[in-house]
């Protein structure tokens, strides 16, 4: 007798295998026959890892994001990536990593992302650093010519707290600080702009006239700068995010490693945010929209949520919007034959212990 059931419970896996194989083959079409599946070509490959992809009024914001194990946020708009923990084939497109700190989840994709690029023919990338970890940096990317043959080209730009880069022009990369176990700084991208002094904007003058008074000398513009994002990377202390611009940016993109009471600890050996800090800096912040990333999987993304959400009750209304980066996570497919891989399945983020 349970001989008999394990044979069924066989036949049964094998039934539901082979539909699972048919509609990952051949989609609905595919699904009919398990001897068509096996002849209809795919019509979708799986090319990616699930990715989160937010749709902001600005800007897009892509990225993987798990404590310790990989973190990767890309803004395609602005030509960025903020840390390169592995390198999804997204990353590579962007001319510039922000490299937050050295911890492997951030760094890893760094030699690869280098040497892909030149693979494709694209220009060298560029790496912006805190100062301290501009040399190890350069060593590694050195050490790897070791095994490659070559050293892949490159540009590391080393930044201290309030140094700005300009990326192109008018979009600068500022560097604020954080506190981490080991060197780290956040970065501030500013959208500069000129914009007419205001006394002369209510006069309605004439493009001319203005061009005269510039030629003689007289400053005629004002610069105003709007911080569009900030990405803190790993950092334990509330006050980063409350740092001029850090709070006003339209998007903040903040790790909150830690979400349960007795991870309190954890969060301040590992120096990384518990959400009982966020919740001292929140009512403070005036950003458009807070991203959490880098949570911990100890805790996985459903748990967080929920005690996210007891914990703002309690705030009460006028806190800035927060949503869970992860929370977007889908699974980029690609078509046989199309470059560009395009979004075709939720996928909700992995869940289980570290
Ligand atoms: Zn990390
Ligand atoms: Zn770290």
């Amino acid at each position: 007798m349970a001989e008999e059931s394990k044979k069924q419970a066989i036949e049964q896996h094998k039934k539901e295998v082979a539909a699972a194989k048919a509609a990952l083959m051949g989609g609905a079409e595919g699904a009919a026959g398990e001897g068509k599946a096996e002849r209809v070509p795919p019509r979708e490959h799986p090319l990616l890892p699930a990715l989160a992809v937010v749709k902001t009024p600005y800007f897009h914001v892509l990225g993987y994001s798990v404590a310790g194990e990989e973190s990767v946020i890309q803004i395609p708009e602005l030509n960025i990536n903020f840390d390169i923990g592995k390198c999804p084939r997204p990353a590579l497109t962007a001319d510039f990593c922000l490299l937050s700190h050295g911890h492997i989840d951030h760094s890893a994709g760094i030699p690869y992302y280098l040497s892909q690029r030149f693979f494709q023919g694209m220009q060298p990338g560029t790496i912006l650093c805190p100062a301290k970890i501009a040399k190890p940096l350069s060593d590694i990317i050195h050490a790897w010519a070791g095994l490659e043959g070559k050293v892949t080209e490159h540009k590391i730009v080393p930044m201290n707290v309030g140094d700005e880069f300009e990326l192109r022009k008018g979009l600068i990369a500022r560097a604020f600080a954080t506190r981490h176990t080991v060197p780290s700084i956040g970065f501030l991208i500013i959208d500069r702009r000129e914009k007419l002094r205001a006394d002369l904007l209510e006069q309605n003058l004439p493009g001319h006239i203005l061009r005269k008074m510039k030629d003689a000398g007289e400053k005629i513009t004002y610069t105003l700068d709007v911080p569009m994002v900030a990405y803190t990377g790993d950092t334990s202390m509330a006050e980063t995010l409350l740092q001029p611009g850090v709070s006003e940016a339209k998007v903040l993109i903040t790790e909150c490693t830690f979400f349960e009471r007795d991870h309190r600890r954890r969060a301040t050996v590992g120096q990384h945010l518990h959400v009982n800090d966020l919740m001292e800096a929140l009512p403070k912040l005036k950003n458009e929209l807070i991203l959490l990333s880098h949570v911990s999987r100890r805790t996985g993304i459903r748990a967080a949520k929920k005690i996210f959400a007891e914990a703002t009750a309690r705030l009460g209304k006028g806190a800035p919007k927060v949503e869970f980066l992860m929370d977007y996570a889908q699974r980029l497919m690609v078509k046989p034959g199309r470059a560009a891989p395009f979004a075709i399945a939720e996928q909700a983020m992995p869940e289980g212990a570290d």
